[in-house]
């Protein structure tokens, strides 16, 4: 079976747990999410892994004592090809590793660069993710038990390049665009808001707070294709 490590730091764990899960059963998968809590978790059985949102810094802190972000790191420099999705301070952790590592993605990062916790918003950002043809992925939209319908817009209907996806940006961190040599997967208007450079993908936004599963389906096909070689 395969593994996928989710950092239980700080952030929408569940919520990326949930969204794994639900990509899994679509894609007839059978995969074990496995809660990441010190750097012995972080072993070679883990297959691909998730980094959450959260508050970089606390998170930089929360992970000191068990050595859970330098284990991460270190499977991460052991293990090339294996995806991680990074979202948000996810992100941030990919492009500004601690202790002098080079960054797993070429793109530079500003934190709370779109202003304070008040100014975060929701907005239809275009993606372009390097799915299989045949992947179609499900959204279902079906209220919780508030009456509340889960965020989603609908992929097909777009002007762009990409598809539209409802990006939900919490004190979001911003790329800086003339740093980005890496692949572009999002954007927002002239922004970019997600990037995939080799194996790992990050993106500025919160896409396991939304009905939309195309992120965890891409780390999980990336997973998929990349078991045999790594
Ligand atoms: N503001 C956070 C940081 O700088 C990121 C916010 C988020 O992950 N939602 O780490």
């Amino acid at each position: 079976m395969l593994r996928v490590g989710l950092a239980m730091l700080q952030g929408a764990r569940h919520e990326h747990e949930e969204a794994l899960l639900a990509s899994a059963m679509d894609m007839k998968l059978d995969v074990e999410i496995v809660h990441l809590r010190s750097a012995h978790d972080v072993d070679e059985t883990i297959d691909a892994l998730v980094l959450p949102g959260g508050e970089s810094t606390a998170m930089r802190k929360a992970s000191s004592s068990e050595g859970l972000l330098d284990g991460i790191y270190s499977w991460m420099e052991h293990h090339t090809n294996r995806p991680v999705l990074g979202t948000c301070a996810g992100a941030i952790l990919l492009a500004m590793p601690d202790g002098g590592r080079l960054p797993f993605i070429q793109a530079g990062i500003s934190r709370n660069a779109w202003g304070r916790q008040r100014q975060s918003f929701e907005a239809k950002v275009e993606v372009d993710l390097p799915l299989h043809e045949s992947s179609n992925v499900k959204i279902t939209r079906t209220p919780d038990e508030f009456g509340h319908t889960p965020l989603a817009v609908d992929p097909q209907k777009n002007e762009g390049e990409g598809e539209s996806f409802p990006g939900v940006f919490i004190r979001a961190p911003r790329f800086d665009s003339e740093s980005v040599t890496c692949d572009i997967i999002a954007r927002f208007g002239d922004e970019i808001v997600g990037v995939i450079d080799g194996s790992k993908c990050a993106v500025t936004f919160h896409p396991e707070l939304t009905a939309d599963r195309r992120f965890h389906t891409w780390l999980l096909q990336r997973m998929v294709d990349y078991v045999p070689t790594n």
